[in-house]
């Protein structure tokens, strides 16, 4: 299997590489196979790319906002026509299976740029009326050069997130992939040259912390979006912080879902499913502590339990595949480790919890889906982000009392709340610290929709109107329409 790119970075509309940067090699999760070889970016890489973006973006901020959305949408076009090769190279470098990656991943890149795209031309500033002639209007502009940092778990899902409003607002962008997950992004910058993007203005440079940590400081960069863990988040944002930039948090949780007695089963097992076994759990707004209150509690647990036996798990290339491997074996170790400490904590292992034999895919990083029932709110399965197909079931019998279980936790990404009583629906997720948060659903992420967290999950929101916010500064102008009354 091989899927190596034309080169390591993207910078200024080509393909470019430095042979002297640290070697960073990409592996098939399901296999354990080198697929590619690529190198990390020397600070020579680093300096081109911010210096392309610095010396594109002034030209690009100048454009009227519905030129530049043109090319978003464009751009978003040719992902749907290219979107079975990408997801292709996705399930690859992810591990996810294709099943998924088919209708998840290029599909939501896309929708990101068509819809930052569109809206952008009517996102504009203000005019605020003095009384008698003089005025004053605000100014929405671009911040300049930005840094986006991704994660290994939605590859080109984030590097549209972060470009779609960041471009739509006349910025120019350093994509830095995860060093698990680097190619999908070079063929997004691929992309958005074919349609008619100028060069420079979305780079991709590869590497590790280190690399982030050089594009995150640079005197020139006005912004850093990162995805990743917390202990990552704090890093950056202190930095960033140091130097007053503007940053974009997007973090880990361990979010609850909620399901009340008068929930329809079926719908409410579905949705505990997707938020803790799609992408092999490793979903950072995932409602790993489900829990069930006591009236539904057994003919909860039994569909769970059989719907969850039924998953197929393997070769992530085959299209009826439901669940494909961790992406790599530190991912592997840490997942099944939570799986001995949940154990150990006393919590009874109802589901899974086991390493499948696969043929062929010996090398893989594969874990079964996993239920652990009787947990406690202070066992570490339940505090803890594992981001692995691991879900702790909890039981509660009142509304206050699983409110408060709920928000006891550093974090606050997500929630979701499964019941037929729509006033109760909407009193409890009024309640729950977290910004994304579903009722009847779970981990569905339009792009109109704010994505991002509370507490110590995060800082500023992804899409919606609010990452055009968070990707512009803005400029207010008074405007006097009479003499100036000076008192000198
Ligand atoms: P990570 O924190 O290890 O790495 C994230 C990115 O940050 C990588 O590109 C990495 O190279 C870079 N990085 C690491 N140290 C850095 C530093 N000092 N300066 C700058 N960049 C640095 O996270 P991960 O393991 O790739 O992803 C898993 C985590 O991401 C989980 O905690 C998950 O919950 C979270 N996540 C959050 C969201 C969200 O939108 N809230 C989405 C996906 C994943």
């Amino acid at each position: 299997m091989r899927a190596q790119p034309k080169a390591s970075h993207y910078i200024n509309g080509s393909y470019v590489d430095d042979e002297q940067g640290k070697p960073l090699d990409v592996i098939y999760p399901a296999t354990g196979e080198v697929i590619a070889r690529l190198h990390a970016a020397t600070p020579n890489i680093v300096e081109l790319a911010v210096e392309a973006a610095r010396a594109a973006q002034i030209e690009w901020a100048r454009m009227r906002p519905a030129d530049r959305g043109r090319i978003l949408r464009k751009a978003a076009e040719i992902l749907r026509e290219r979107n079975d090769e990408i997801a292709r190279v996705e399930t690859l470098d992810t591990g996810k299976a294709i099943q998924e990656t088919l209708v998840a991943d290029p599909a939501s890149a896309a929708e990101a740029l068509e819809f930052f795209g569109g809206v952008v031309a009517g996102y504009y500033g203000d005019y605020i009326d003095f009384g008698g002639g003089p005025f004053g209007y605000t100014r929405r502009e671009p911040l300049g050069v930005c840094v986006g940092i991704g994660a290994w778990n939605y590859p080109i899902q984030g590097a549209g997130w972060k470009s779609g409003p960041a471009l739509a607002m006349g910025n120019a962008m350093v994509f830095k992939p995860s060093e698990n997950t680097p190619l999908s992004a070079l063929l997004l910058a691929e992309i958005f040259t074919e349609a008619g993007l100028p060069d420079g203005l979305f780079n991709v440079v590869q590497g590790f912390g280190d690399v982030g940590a050089a594009l995150a400081g640079h005197a020139v960069v006005a912004k850093v979006s990162v995805t990743g863990s917390v202990p990552t988040g704090r890093k950056v944002l202190a930095l960033a912080g140091s130097q007053m930039k503007h940053a974009t948090m997007e973090l880990g949780g361990k979010s609850p879902l909620i399901i009340f007695d008068d929930a329809d089963v079926e719908n409410a097992v579905g949705g505990a499913m997707l938020a803790n076994f799609y992408s092999t759990g490793q979903v950072c707004s995932n409602g790993t502590r489900v829990f069930v209150q006591d009236g539904i509690y057994d003919r909860f647990l039994d569909r769970l339990t059989e719907r969850t036996k039924k998953i197929r798990i393997g070769d992530p290339l085959d299209p009826d595949t439901q669940m494909g491997p961790l992406i790599n074996k530190a991912q592997h170790e840490k997942v099944t480790d939570y799986i001995d400490i949940g154990k150990n904590e006393g919590a009874t292992l109802h589901c899974g919890g086991g390493v499948p034999k696969l043929q062929g895919f010996d090398g893989g990083f594969f874990v079964e889906p996993t239920i652990f029932t009787d947990v406690k709110d202070e066992m570490r399965i339940a505090r803890e982000e594992i981001f692995g197909p691991v879900m702790s079931v909890l039981s509660f019998s009142r509304e206050d009392e699983v409110v408060t279980r709920a928000n006891d936790t550093e974090f606050g990404l997500s929630a979701g709340v499964f019941t037929q009583n729509l006033p109760r629906a909407h009193r409890v997720i009024a309640e729950i610290k977290a910004g994304s948060c579903w009722i009847n659903h779970y981990n569905l992420a339009p792009p109109e929709l704010p994505f991002g967290g509370f507490k110590q999950s995060g800082v500023g929101r992804e899409n919606s109107l609010a990452a055009l916010s968070h990707y512009s500064q803005l400029k207010a102008v008074y405007v006097e329409t009479g003499d100036v009354e000076s008192p000198y």
